[in-house]
């Protein structure tokens, strides 16, 4: 069976995972860390790194470096980079088609079908621009499931108890909680809640405000003056957030963080883990309100709960769970890391649904009946929004409602489909707009619009809207300044398998180019050190042969073809020659 993976995609880190054996597996990347930063970072050569290696590259690079993307999903905002502008789903493609990537490497076989996973309380725009992210990175994206959801699969509760259950997910950047109703092969997602700009980079950014306050206190300089210095602190601060979570206390210790004049100046702080706690209180308290609300719509009590899973790496911070703890009076279980667990039940679910489409399995697969996180309306008479779908309906779902015109001999009608709690038209975001026309000219209220609404298993939401009377049908696309269009979503995929092509290029070029590099870099060294112990001819030739190897070095290595390789060594060997007694001139002269 064609091997499938399961993608967490998440604000900071991201993480795949697959079955392997009957077993979910977490998938390692390249250099052996089970979950990925979700950092993008581009180079002046073209490269696009992920990971972590784009995460080093923020501190040098912040213009062309971008992190926290999921939280612009959905929405019109663009990085621009390499001479390009890219949309949140183009960036997120970067990271999928690396996860995919380090798949394929780890498995041994080519992987083009996934589930990835949303946060619950991703709207219908974000969903979508999510599965175009999956698209335009090559995959098959087979189902968009909710995090808590997939966590609960990998939990395994869905082979025990019949009960309700509750997952509090504070990742990187959001926090979501849902109250879930694990039945018979049925896993109902009854009610969700959240804050869409609530997470672990919130701690981060307290302790570096602690960390710069101080600094500045004792040596009158503000780090934030200082991109690069800021970046350092704050990767400090990341990490001395993890440690108070084992640890009472630790120290940041940066040497050399700025400077004073000519004086190097020295970040040494010892934060408490009860210091910590004061200055993110608030941050912890803030997730109650959520926690409330979701018990409240889900018609439950806490104490009806069965159990309370945690997910998201900052669950770790014993804080969080002494919090979830006292609000819920039942002890979380974290049996399972909680920054993989989302991976693994999507793991789980590709599984599930590639052996049933394939029929090697009896079709057993777990119903997951997600919920819409918000009400679906169209906009009436006087801009009042007329609720067609409340919130924290299961999906999949279709509902019809019959409207009619406002005005007498009214010939079209617009709907305007909107998503939202607000009793206001405006007030809601407004998912797309369209014109039924045709009306047969009437009174006003004659007329008999139906509109339905039709949200599939992946939360995506298509609405059409039919004239009673005449049986014409307007089927309507919902345009979003946040959703890409089809012929987008293509360029998008073309863009992405030639930067896949250039990539492989670039591997199999590296190797020259580097020690093309390297050679240009000696020489030059040695060349300056040597001075005047070389005749004007010989450094003639020597900067002859440096300028040639550098003219082939401007060409991007993935652009490069063999011609231009077999150059480039021929070049670089030539440079090796030439050069070898300037090398030697230059290290006499440092022995003496
Ligand atoms: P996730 O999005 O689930 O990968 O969670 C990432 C967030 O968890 C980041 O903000 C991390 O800094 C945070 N995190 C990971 N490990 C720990 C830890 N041991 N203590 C506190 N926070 C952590």
């Amino acid at each position: 069976m064609a091997a499938t993976i399961g993608i967490d995609l998440g604000t900071t880190n991201s993480c795949v995972a697959t079955v392997e054996g009957g077993r979910p597996t977490v998938i390692p990347n390249a250099l052996g860390e089970r979950t990925t930063p979700s950092v993008i970072s581009f180079t002046n050569d073209g490269e696009r790194l992920v990971g972590t290696p784009a995460l080093r590259r923020q501190a040098i690079a912040p213009d062309q470096t971008f992190s926290s993307v999921k939280r612009h999903m959905g929405t019109d905002w663009r990085a621009s980079a390499d001479g390009k502008t890219f949309s949140p789903q183009e960036l997120s493609a970067m990271i999928l088609r690396q996860m995919k990537k380090d798949a394929e490497a780890y498995l041994g076989q080519p992987v083009d079908k996934a589930v990835i996973t949303v946060p619950a309380y991703f709207n219908d725009t974000q969903r979508q621009a999510t599965k175009d992210a999956g698209r335009i990175a090559g995959l098959d994206v087979l189902r968009i499931i909710n995090e808590p959801t997939s966590a609960a699969l990998a939990y395994g509760l869905d082979n025990g108890t019949p009960q309700k259950v509750m997952v509090y997910d504070l990742g990187g950047g959001t926090f979501d909680v849902s109250i879930i109703e694990i039945g018979e092969g049925v896993i109902e997602v009854l009610a969700t809640s959240g804050d869409n700009h609530l997470g672990g980079d919130d701690f981060d950014e307290r302790l570096v405000d602690h960390l710069i306050q101080v600094f500045e206190q004792e040596n009158h300089v503000d780090v934030r003056r200082d991109a690069s210095a800021l970046q350092r602190v704050r990767e400090a601060a990341r990490q001395a957030k993890c440690e108070l979570s084992s640890a009472q206390s630790t120290t940041v210790n940066l040497p050399f963080l700025m400077q004073s004049g000519n004086a190097p100046l020295h970040m040494n702080v010892t934060v408490t883990r009860s210091e910590f706690e004061r200055m993110t209180h608030d941050l912890i308290e803030r997730t109650s309100a959520p926690v409330i609300r979701a018990l409240d719509d889900a018609g439950i009590a806490a104490s009806e709960l069965g159990c309370v899973l945690l997910v998201g790496g900052s669950t770790r911070m014993p804080a969080v769970v002494e919090h979830v703890r006292s609000l819920t009076g039942r002890e979380p279980s974290n049996s399972i890391n909680p920054d993989e667990c989302v991976a693994l039940g999507a793991a789980i679910q590709a599984n599930t649904l590639e052996t049933a489409n394939q029929g090697l399995a009896p079709y057993n697969e777990i119903l997951l009946l997600d919920v819409t996180p918000l009400s679906l309306a169209i906009e009436t008479v006087g801009g009042v929004a007329t609720r067609v779908i409340d919130r924290n309906t299961t999906l999949p779902t279709h509902y019809s409602q019959v409207f009619t015109t406002a005005s007498a001999f009214q010939t079209n009608v617009e709907i305007n489909v909107l998503q939202g709690e607000r009793p206001m038209a405006k007030d809601n975001k407004s998912l797309g707009k369209f014109k039924l026309g045709g009306i047969k000219r009437a009174l006003a209220g004659v007329p008999q619009i139906e509109v339905t609404f039709d949200i599939d298993a992946n939360g995506i939401l298509t609405v059409s809207a039919k004239d009673l009377k005449t049986g014409n049908e307007q089927s309507i696309t919902i345009t979003d300044s946040g959703r890409m269009s089809d012929e987008e979503i293509d360029a998008a995929i073309r863009d992405a398998e030639q930067y896949a092509a250039e990539d492989a290029v670039r591997a199999k070029n590296a190797g020259a180019v580097e020690n093309a590099r390297r050679q240009v870099a000696t020489v030059e060294a040695a060349l300056s050190r040597a001075g005047k112990r070389i005749d004007r001819d010989e450094k003639k030739r020597v900067k002859a042969s440096v300028a040639q190897v550098s003219r082939y070095l401007r060409k991007r290595p993935g652009k490069m073809t063999d011609d231009d390789i077999q150059a480039l060594i021929a070049a670089t060997e030539d440079l090796e020659r030439v050069g070898a007694h300037v090398i030697e001139v230059a290290s006499e002269d440092q022995d003496h």
